[in-house]
C-alpha cells in the first residue's frame, strides 16, 4: 500500500506522503482503494439479481471499501506514521445524497450484504449530480441548497455502455457509469447509475430551482425530495422511466451476454422492485419482450411476472404512487397500450375496483401492477406486513395469498458499527472475539457479561468518549457547545407528522416550564434533533422553525440553560448519522402506531447501546420482543387502535387541548410570548392551528404518557450500573437486525440466485 500510494503521489502531485494536502491523500488513497477493490473477485451465480432502486443512499466509500478490503487498520497505522490522521482524510470525501432516507440507505446496506453474502446481484439506480438538497439554517428556518457531489475523479467509472431511452416527441441518450460494491472479507458486485449526458447544471437557479420542464438538461440534476412535493411530478415520471427502460435495456443485454435466453428471462434474472417508483419496469420488459425479443405478449407477461417482485415501504396513503395517465400518454406513450392490457387482464382476475390499475379518474396505480405482475410482495417489518395483508392490501391478500411474506429490515454492521463505533468494536472483541464482524448473532456472547461490572463501566466509558467526540464535532462544525455530563436524547431521521417530531417538541416545552418552575432535574438533558423536510412540507418545516426557536429560548434563559438544551443539527446525513448514533443514549422512536413501516435507525442506535423509547410500531415491535420489556420504554395507543381510531373518525385533537389543561399549556407555548419573541408568528401559528384544529398523525393522543414514560426512563438513568445493563443487553440482542440475515431470507425464499 506504502509504495503504490507513494507512486500516485508522485505522479500526480510530485509529492509524498509527508508533504502531501489532505486533499491530495485522498485522492491517492481513493484510487488505490478503487484499484483493490477493482481487482476483487466478481459475486456470480445462475440467476443474477437486479435490484431497482430510485434511490441508493450510500454514504460516503472510502472507509467502507477499506474495511471490506481488510486494509483499514493498516492504512491508518500507515497514514499515523506520516502524521496524518485517516479520520481527518475521510472528511475530504463527498457524500453522495442519492436518497431522501430509510428506503434510500436500506438498499445501501442491501448492496452491502448482497456482495458479502457473495451472491450474484446489482443494483441500478439514478446518477443524481446534486442528490438530495443540502439543508442550512438560515434565521431558524430550513433553506435548501444544491448538494453537488461529483468530482472529476471519483468512485464513477463509466463503463462505455450506452443505450436510447424512447419518450414522447424525443429520445434522450443514457450513459451507463458503475460504483463497485465490495463485499466484506468476500467478493464483489456493482451499483450501475444511469446518467444523461445533456445533464446541465448551469439551469440550477435560486436555491434549488430549475426549469421542471426542460427534461433534457434536468432529468438527472436532482433527486425527487420525496413524496410530498407536489411540484414536478412529470419530471419524476420521466425519471422513473428513464431508470427502468436503461434497466430493462441492461438486462436483456447481460442476459445475452451469458448466453441465456431471455425468453425464458426468469430462470435467468430476479428483480426487485425497491417501492413502487421502479415499477414501469413491469410494462417496459413486457414491451421489449414483444417487440424486439419477438415474443407474443402472454409469453411475456407471463415471464415478466415470475421474474419481478416487489417491495412495499409504506401504508401512508398518500405515498402510494398513482399517476394521471394523462401523464403516460405524453411522456411515455409506448407504454400506453401495455398499461391498458395489463389493466384489462387485471380486471379479468377481479371486477374489484379496489385492485384496479386504472381507475374511473384514468389514474394508473403503481402498486396494484407490481402485485398483479410480480410474484413475491413483501413487507419490512413483521407489524407492517401484517397490516398490508389484514388492512391496506386486503383485497390483494385475497387474490394472492402466497405472494405475501415479510422480510423485515436490517442494517449493515460494517458501517453501523465496525466504522461508525471503533472504540465499541474493539472492546467488544477483547470480550466476545471477532466473530461477530461476520456472524451478527455472535454478540449474544455478550449476555454472559450482563452483570459483570467491570464491563459495564468499561461499556459506560465508551459512551462517555463518544458523546465527547460528537460534542467535539458538533463545536467544530455548528459551534454549539453540547455538555457530555448530560443525557443524549436523540431523534434522528426525516421531518414527517407521523414520526412525531412535534411530540418531542412538546416534551422540551414541558420540561423548559418544569425548570422555570424550579423543578431542576437530576441531570441535564440535552435534546439532539436531526431532519430534513421536503421543500414543500410546509408543516415540516413550521416543525422546524419552532424547534429552532426553543433551541433559542432556552439558550437565552441563564434559569433553564444549564439544565436543558434542545439542539438541531444542520443537514442530517449518513456522515452525520454516523456521528451521532454512537454518542445516543435514549433513542427516539415515537411513531404513531401503525404509521412507520419498519424503521432502521432505530436498528442502528440499539446496535449502539442506546435505549428505545418507542411506540409499538414497525421494528420496534421485534426489539421490544428481543430485548424483552426491561430494556426498552414503550409507550402509546397500540396499531389497532389508531387504525380503529381513523376508521371511526373518531380522533379530535381539540377535546384533547379542552379536557386537559396541561396539554393546552405545552400546545399555547407554541405561540406565546417567548416562542414570538425569536420566531416568526406566521409560521408558529399554523403550526398550532395544525395540532389544535387536525393534527392528522395524532400528536396528542400519546403526549401525556410519552412525557410520563421519558421522565420514568430519566429517573432510570441514574442508576447507572441499571442503565448501562440496558444498553449491554441492547447490543448483543442487535445480531437480527444484521441486513445480512434480511439478505439471506430474501435469497431463500424469493431470489434464489
Ligand atoms: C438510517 C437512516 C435513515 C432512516 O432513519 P429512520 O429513523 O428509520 O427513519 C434516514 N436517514 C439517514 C441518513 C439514515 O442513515
Amino acid at each position: 500500500m506504502e509504495q503504490r500510494l507513494q507512486d500516485i503521489l508522485n505522479e500526480r502531485f510530485g509529492k509524498t506522503l509527508t508533504d502531501a494536502s489532505d486533499a491530495e491523500i485522498y485522492l491517492a488513497l481513493m484510487l488505490f482503494t478503487k484499484e483493490r477493490v477493482e481487482a476483487m473477485p466478481r459475486n456470480t451465480g445462475k440467476r443474477k439479481l437486479y435490484y431497482v432502486s430510485a434511490e441508493f443512499l450510500i454514504g460516503k466509500l472510502l472507509s467502507n471499501h477499506l474495511i471490506n478490503l481488510g486494509l483499514f487498520d493498516e492504512a491508518k497505522a500507515l497514514l499515523a506514521r506520516y502524521g496524518h490522521d485517516l479520520a481527518a482524510i475521510e472528511e475530504q470525501e463527498n457524500e453522495p445524497s442519492l436518497g431522501n432516507g430509510g428506503l434510500g440507505r436500506l438498499a445501501a446496506c442491501f448492496l452491502d450484504s448482497i456482495a458479502t453474502l457473495g451472491l450474484y446481484g446489482d443494483g441500478a439506480g439514478l446518477n443524481y449530480h446534486d442528490g438530495l438538497f443540502y439543508q442550512r439554517f438560515l434565521h431558524d428556518q430550513q433553506c435548501e441548497e444544491k448538494n453537488p457531489w461529483i468530482t472529476p475523479e471519483s468512485w464513477l467509472t463509466d463503463t462505455g455502455v450506452r443505450f436510447t431511452v424512447p419518450f414522447g416527441g424525443f429520445s434522450l441518450e443514457s450513459v451507463l457509469y458503475d460504483i463497485r460494491v465490495s463485499g466484506y472479507q468476500s467478493g464483489s458486485n456493482v451499483l450501475h447509475l444511469f446518467d444523461t449526458p445533456t445533464v446541465d447544471e448551469s439551469i440550477i437557479g435560486e436555491g434549488i430551482s430549475f426549469d421542471k420542464s426542460d427534461i433534457a438538461r434536468n432529468l438527472t440534476l436532482f433527486l425527487y425530495p420525496d413524496d410530498s412535493d407536489e411540484a414536478g411530478r412529470l419530471l419524476r415520471v420521466y425519471q422513473q422511466y428513464f431508470l427502468v427502460s436503461s434497466t430493462a435495456q441492461l438486462i436483456l443485454k447481460e442476459t445475452k451476454e451469458r448466453g441465456c435466453d431471455v425468453r425464458r428471462l426468469h430462470e435467468h434474472v430476479a428483480v426487485q422492485i425497491n417501492d413502487t417508483h421502479p415499477t414501469m419496469i413491469v410494462p417496459e420488459l413486457v414491451r421489449l419482450l414483444t417487440e424486439q425479443e419477438g415474443m407474443t405478449m402472454d409469453d411475456a407477461i407471463a415471464e415478466v411476472a415470475k421474474t419481478c417482485a416487489y417491495t412495499n415501504h409504506t401504508i401512508l396513503a398518500e405515498a402510494l404512487e398513482t399517476w394521471p395517465m394523462d401523464f403516460m400518454r405524453r411522456a411515455v406513450p409506448q407504454l400506453v397500450p401495455i398499461f391498458e392490457e395489463l389493466d384489462r387482464r387485471a380486471k379479468q382476475v377481479s371486477a374489484d375496483p379496489r385492485v384496479a390499475i386504472l381507475d374511473d379518474q384514468d389514474r394508473v396505480h403503481m402498486a396494484h401492477i407490481d402485485i398483479h405482475y410480480g410474484y413475491s410482495v413483501n413487507g419490512v417489518a413483521a407489524l407492517h406486513t401484517e397490516i398490508l395483508k389484514e388492512t391496506e392490501l386486503h383485497p390483494f391478500y385475497e387474490l394472492y395469498p402466497e405472494k405475501f411474506n415479510n422480510k423485515t429490515n436490517g442494517i449493515t454492521f460494517r458501517r453501523w458499527l465496525m466504522h461508525c463505533n471503533q472504540p465499541l468494536t474493539a472492546y467488544l472483541e477483547t470480550l466476545i472475539g471477532p466473530d461477530f464482524r461476520k456472524d451478527a448473532d455472535a454478540l449474544s456472547k455478550l449476555l454472559a457479561f450482563e452483570t459483570d461490572e467491570s464491563v459495564l463501566r468499561a461499556l459506560d466509558a465508551i459512551k462517555q468518549q463518544n458523546k465527547r467526540a460528537l460534542a467535539a464535532f458538533l463545536k467544530e462544525t455548528q459551534g454549539v457547545t453540547l455538555d457530555p455530563d448530560s443525557i443524549f436524547d436523540i431523534q434522528i431521521k426525516r421531518l414527517h407528522e407521523y414520526k412525531r417530531q412535534q411530540m418531542n417538541l412538546l416534551y422540551a416545552v414541558h420540561k423548559y416550564l418544569e425548570i422555570k418552575g424550579g423543578k431542576i432535574p437530576a441531570r441535564p438533558l440535552t435534546m439532539i434533533f436531526g431532519a430534513k423536510a421536503a421543500p414543500a412540507y410546509t408543516i415540516a418545516k413550521d416543525i422546524i422553525h419552532a424547534i429552532l426557536c426553543l433551541g433559542r429560548v432556552i439558550e437565552n434563559d441563564p434559569a433553564v440553560r444549564d439544565h436543558l438544551k434542545v439542539v438541531m443539527v444542520e443537514n442530517y446525513n449518513v456522515t452525520k448519522a454516523e456521528k451521532l448514533i454512537p454518542a445516543c443514549e435514549i433513542s427516539e422512536q415515537i411513531s404513531l402506531a401503525s404509521k412507520e413501516a419498519s424503521g432502521t435507525g432505530n436498528m442502528k442506535l440499539m446496535l449502539n447501546g442506546a435505549v428505545t423509547l418507542g411506540t409499538r410500531d414497525g421494528a420496534n415491535v421485534e426489539i421490544a420482543e428481543l430485548v424483552g420489556e426491561d430494556n426498552i420504554y414503550t409507550f402509546g395507543k397500540s396499531s389497532e387502535e389508531v387504525i380503529r381510531l381513523y376508521a371511526e373518525h373518531a380522533y379530535c385533537a381539540a377535546d384533547l387541548c379542552k379536557n386537559d389543561a396541561h396539554i393546552a399549556q405545552l400546545v399555547d407555548f407554541l405561540v406565546g410570548e417567548e416562542m414570538r419573541s425569536v420566531g416568526d408568528a406566521a409560521h408558529l401559528e399554523r403550526l398550532h392551528h395544525e395540532i389544535v384544529s387536525k393534527d392528522w398523525f395524532m400528536t396528542l393522543l400519546d403526549l401525556a404518557e410519552y412525557i410520563t414514560v421519558k421522565e420514568r426512563m430519566l429517573a432510570d438513568y441514574e442508576d447507572r450500573m441499571a442503565w448501562t445493563r440496558k444498553a449491554l443487553v441492547n447490543i448483543a440482542k442487535a445480531g437480527f437486525f444484521s441486513s445480512d440475515r434480511t439478505i439471506a431470507a430474501y435469497n431463500d425464499e424469493i431470489w434464489h440466485l
